[in-house]
């Protein structure tokens, strides 16, 4: 008789949660606030970005489509 696994989450679940590199994305508590600092990186980079409610984490962040 064998344990159960348990089913491992998604992993995109987890990407949309950090970074290209693994670190942990910055949150936003609010979408006023994610939307503010996207709107911020297009100022400055040019780098549109979309807000998205985390599954992980239930804030929010910031992405582009990749990510
Ligand atoms: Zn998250």
């Amino acid at each position: 008789m064998t344990p159960r696994r348990q089913p491992r989450p998604l992993p995109n679940r987890r990407a949309g949660h950090v970074t290209s590199q693994g670190q942990p994305k910055r949150a936003y508590r609010t979408v006023t606030e994610a939307r503010a600092a996207a709107q911020l990186a297009w100022t400055l980079n040019r780098a549109e970005l979309n807000a998205y409610r985390c599954s992980l984490c239930h804030q929010w962040h910031i992405g582009g489509e990749r990510e």
